[in-house]
């Protein structure tokens, strides 16, 4: 099984849901880093990390010699990266998706490919449960062939937990897309609303099953759980706002470490997610 844990906005909890998440589930658990500009589930589960793998994209380079400018590299190109332009084909690596379109149809073959490191992926164990995680490289905006790069490390056997980027936009959607199930973590605020639903439409289109986890619940006011009821939005777990979790959270400690109480709820929240999507929860349905 696959559950993508998400968020609208940044700072509501999302990490926190998925670290407990992980860590109730033991060696039956595999957490996934996705969130690669920003990751920060070692700070809580504060793996060993056993393996760094470099990862990078092929991107064209042009041999101008060969090049007899007919323009089919440019007219191929989705994302405007490679451009023929006046006696000269220029590449712009930083736009390249690293399709190989250009370089497959260069009747000439004047394009050959280069490798542009994006980042890394590591992996490691956090106690029993299997950790990966993947960083970008400082400066680099191509985060969503380092998140396939992560995603690619999902084993099958394993109840994979995938902690996604913040935000609606395209890393999300890579991250999400071919999970079971998506929890949308947020809070109750006029905030954290206007962002769940920004990222609710944007993933609504995956088909993909979504429950809602309300952090902070006892703040703010009740329009995200009419929103949840209203669009039919299951709402898997309200986590108040206590001043233990808080003391822990500053101090690098996982949600259920510092409400040990919360440990049930957590495993309740498995086996529900299992009921929803009706598979059972000690595995993937990859
Ligand atoms: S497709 Fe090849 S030959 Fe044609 S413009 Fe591009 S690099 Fe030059
Ligand atoms: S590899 Fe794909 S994305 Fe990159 S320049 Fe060539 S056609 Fe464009």
């Amino acid at each position: 099984m696959i559950v993508a844990v998400a968020s609208g906005k940044g700072g509501t909890g999302k990490t926190t849901v998925a670290t407990s998440l992980a860590s109730v589930l033991g060696d039956r658990a595999q957490i996934l880093d996705c969130d690669v500009e920003e990751p920060n589930c070692h700070i809580l589960l504060k793996p060993t990390i056993l393996t760094t793998d470099t990862v990078n994209l092929p991107v064209p380079s042009v041999d101008l010699e060969k090049c007899s400018l007919c323009g089919k590299c440019g007219e191929v190109c989705q994302f405007s990266a490679i451009v023929p332009i006046g006696k000269t084909v220029i590449a712009f690596p930083e736009l390249c998706h690293g399709c190989g379109a250009c370089s497959m149809l260069c009747p000439e073959e004047a394009i050959h490919e280069v490798p542009r490191n994006l980042g890394v992926v590591e992996t490691g164990m956090a106690g029993p449960v299997e950790f990966v995680q993947g960083r970008i490289r400082i400066g680099e905006a191509m985060a969503p062939p380092l998140i396939r790069a992560v995603k690619a490390r999902i084993r099958n056997n394993k109840f994979a937990i995938l902690d996604a980027p913040p935000g609606a936009s395209c890393p999300v959607i890579t991250t999400v897309k071919g999970s079971d199930f998506v929890i949308m973590v947020t809070e109750p605020t006029p905030f954290g609303l206007n962002d769940l639903e920004i990222a609710v439409e944007a993933i609504k289109d995956l088909g993909i099953p979504i429950g809602v986890v309300i952090n902070r619940s006892d703040i703010g006011d009740s329009a995200v759980r009419d929103f949840c009821r209203n669009r039919g939005l299951p709402l898997l777990m309200e986590i108040p706002h206590h001043r233990r979790i808080a003391e822990g959270y500053a101090k690098g400690a996982l949600l259920i470490e510092s409400m040990p109480e919360y440990a049930d709820k957590f495993k309740k929240l498995t086996d529900d997610i299992s009921m929803i999507i009706g598979i059972p929860s000690k595995g993937s349905s990859l």
